[in-house]
């Protein structure tokens, strides 16, 4: 076993996370799920929303065969949604494909939508205890520390010295423990800022610690990043006298995918034309609600609500393109945050 494993895992005997959801019953479905949702959020959000969404798909085959509506309304405010999607598309190939046994071949799983070679190995190392590298955000940036690589990070040097790192470092006796280490180190202790090298185990030998460069490794991406930019539409909130709000199924692919959504518009004029068109009766309450900020990864949005009391009686419906929501007994369908936080608002 090479020296920096066993610094991680008596590091992590005593300091590593024991007791997190998912590290009890490690079946690989559990697993998946919980590397899958940890890819871009943080651990404390993750939680509750792991907890919910194992209590409603136990295994592969209620993940599988439940509606994709269900599965996004599980997942509505953790963001990313294209992750919900894949995951329920890889369900249903276990489901098909494997009799509803989750592979156990490395390539299986790499194969499945949504599951690079890190996570696959994860989860093979995690619920299996097989000997396979992982490169997380959190191993990578650990591994680029300790042993000083100044490549461009996500450049392909970078990318194959890591891996060689990370495949070189990773035991053979204890794998699941290493991988718990690794990435609970990087979300603990050699965080992006401000690391707190004093209580790591991997201090003594850390390139970018003697170096004093820790705030430059790992190196930003070889491109600099495109200047943000702000992008601002138009909602419709149409609000028949029951109380219900019009929704619309966005595109499968793309922001928001398969969620349901207000009527968006580019301008305040094609969100009238449309309910001049569409929404009889409807009558518009000017400066009512206030425009909502929303950031993307790229971009920032920000949205202004146009809100529209409708009567009860007009119809603007096309099954599974349009849907009257009743926030009373809500349907159970995917809401982005920003939109779940204008019906909040409405009284
Ligand atoms: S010594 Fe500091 S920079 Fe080096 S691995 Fe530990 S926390 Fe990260």
């Amino acid at each position: 076993m090479s020296a920096i494993a066993g610094q991680l895992l008596d590091w992590h005997r005593v300091h590593g996370r024991h007791d997190l959801p998912w590290q009890h019953d490690r079946s690989p479905y559990r697993v998946w799920v919980s590397e899958i949702m940890l890819q871009q959020t943080q651990v404390a959000t993750v939680i509750p929303y792991y907890l919910r969404f194992m209590a409603r798909f136990p295994d592969v085959a209620a993940l599988a065969d439940a509606p994709l509506d269900e599965v996004l309304h599980h997942w509505s405010g953790l963001g990313y949604y294209a992750r919900a999607r894949n995951l329920h598309r890889a369900a249903q190939r276990v489901r098909d494909e494997f009799g509803g046994r989750f592979p156990e071949s490395f390539d299986a799983i790499e194969a499945l939508p949504g599951i690079g070679r890190s996570t696959a190995g994860a989860i093979l190392a995690l619920s299996r205890g097989a000997r396979h590298p992982i490169l997380d955000g959190n191993a990578k940036r650990v591994l680029a520390r300790r042993f000083g690589v100044t490549e461009a990070s996500g450049g392909a040097a970078a990318q194959r010295r890591l891996w060689a790192l990370a495949d070189a470092h990773t035991p053979v006796a204890d794998v699941a423990g290493y991988t718990q280490a690794i990435m609970d180190l990087g979300a603990t202790v050699c965080v992006r800022t401000r690391p707190l090298c004093p209580l790591c185990p991997l201090q003594a030998d850390c390139v970018a610690h003697r170096m004093h460069r820790t705030q430059q490794i790992p190196a930003p991406r070889a491109r600099p990043r495109a200047a943000r930019r702000v992008r601002e539409v138009v909602m419709l909130v149409a609000l028949r006298a029951d109380g219900a709000v019009l929704l619309e199924r966005r595109p499968p692919e793309g922001i928001w995918g398969g969620l349901w959504c207000l009527p968006e518009f580019a301008t305040e004029r094609a969100a009238r034309g449309y309910a001049a068109a569409e929404l009889h009766g409807a009558e518009f309450v000017t400066q009512a609600l206030a425009p909502v900020p929303h950031a993307f990864t790229h971009f920032d949005l920000v949205i202004t609500p146009l809100l529209a009391r409708c009567p009860v009686a007009m119809m603007a419906h096309e099954a599974d393109r349009t849907l009257w929501y009743d926030r009373r007994a809500p349907a159970r369908v995917g809401l982005p945050a920003p939109v779940q936080q204008i019906l909040a608002s409405l009284t």
